[in-house]
């Protein structure tokens, strides 16, 4: 699944600047290679098409580097074009493009940049205004100014409301409603980059399958609104046994959870599951529905070292086969998914590509 996030909004208006460059330079070129001659016979047009365009391929690959790039070679474009209008001595180009610059460069700059670009826009504005050959009346001053700044607020306010909207909606689709833990979509792309980040750093990766024991005994009993209570109180525990960087808390679905993580032995992994259960058990809420009267949970997990040829589904899968042990052996218990016996269930491999 891929969210939205303001840093992929940012990307998109980058690329359509760059796609822009690329629909103006390029037909520019041929006029100047076949119809008005230049110095350069159309080919610094060329050249900049061109590097539009690999820009544009670059960034489809989505990585941090070709984003700054395009972001400086837009900047710079829009740099030569301020200059333009300053030395072609033409008025309303400058005004024009002092009106634009405000709209044109907000959307692509970072909240903690803002600073800069309120600084340039107040520069090239004041420069404008100020280096008139017929000053501006005192009416008139304050028409453009005011429109100016009405311009400004309006483009920063509307660029920030919807980079909040997209940062809200970016974390209301990674969590559970219910829970607020996060949901089984971003457990799908979290286990594959945990599995290559431990693979990188050599680390262990544990995967633990949680599942809360008579869940459908205390539904029946005491009604489905104590059993979403439950739920929650049961992820509050689990968020506040795993906080450490890397440990993540996801609801599996129903009455089950998933917790991921990392640089544990198999000993130190047992002793953390351990702290899940127990700090279920000590939440102690009453479920008469389960012989040991009050909420409990089994656990499967699976600590692995050698990442090399792990897929998300087989550590999913075997820390299940694990959970499924401890519900046999009489639940509010853990189970190593290493000591089930060989004749059991084998560990599934396959490789992920990295
Ligand atoms: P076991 O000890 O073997 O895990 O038994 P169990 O009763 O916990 O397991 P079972 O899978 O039979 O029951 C799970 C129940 O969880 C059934 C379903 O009604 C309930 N459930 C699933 N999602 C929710 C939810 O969001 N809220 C509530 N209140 N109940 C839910
Ligand atoms: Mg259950
Ligand atoms: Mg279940």
């Amino acid at each position: 699944m891929t969210r939205y996030t303001v840093h992929r909004f940012r990307a998109a208006v980058l690329r359509m600047y760059l796609r822009m460059s690329v629909l103006i330079a390029l037909p520019l070129s041929l006029v100047f290679m076949f119809f008005i001659p230049t110095p350069d016979k159309g080919l610094l047009p060329l050249a900049f098409a061109l590097f539009a365009l690999w820009l544009n391929w670059r960034m489809r690959q989505d990585s941090e580097e070709p984003l700054r790039l395009a972001g400086g070679f837009v900047m710079v474009i829009m740099g030569l074009m301020l200059y333009g209008a300053y030395i072609s001595n033409a008025r309303l180009l400058q005004e024009v493009w002092v009106m634009i610059f405000p709209i044109a460069f907000a959307p692509i700059v970072a909240s903690r940049e803002r600073f800069f670009w309120a600084v340039t826009g107040a520069v090239s504005f004041a420069s404008v205004v100020l280096l008139r050959p017929e000053p501006l009346t005192a009416a008139s001053a304050f028409v453009f100014v005011s429109a100016y700044l009405t311009l400004c607020f309006v483009t920063l306010m509307l660029v920030r409301h919807n980079e909040l909207n997209i940062e809200r909606l970016a974390h209301l689709s990674i969590i559970d409603p219910l829970t607020k833990v996060y949901n089984r979509g971003y457990l799908k792309d979290t286990l594959v980059s945990e599995i290559n980040r431990c693979r990188r750093n050599e680390q262990t990766l544990t995967v633990i399958m949680l599942d809360i024991d008579y869940f459908k005994m205390l539904n029946d009993s005491y009604g489905h609104l104590f059993g979403d209570s439950v739920l929650e109180q049961v992820a509050g525990a689990l968020k506040h046994a795993a906080q450490r960087a890397g440990d993540y808390v996801f609801r599996y679905g129903g009455e089950e959870f998933c917790i991921l993580t990392s640089a544990l032995s198999r000993d130190e992994a047992f002793q953390f599951v351990e702290k899940l259960r127990l700090g279920i058990y000590a939440l102690d809420i009453e479920n008469r529905g389960s012989p040991h009267r009050v909420v409990t949970a089994s656990a499967g997990f699976w600590c692995v070292s050698d990442l090399s040829e792990i897929t998300p589904s087989a550590l999913l899968l075997n820390a299940d086969n694990a959970l499924y042990r401890a519900k046999d052996a009489g639940r509010n218990a853990v189970v190593d998914f290493d000591d089930l016996p060989v004749s059991g269930v084998e560990p599934v491999k396959q490789a992920v590509p990295a």
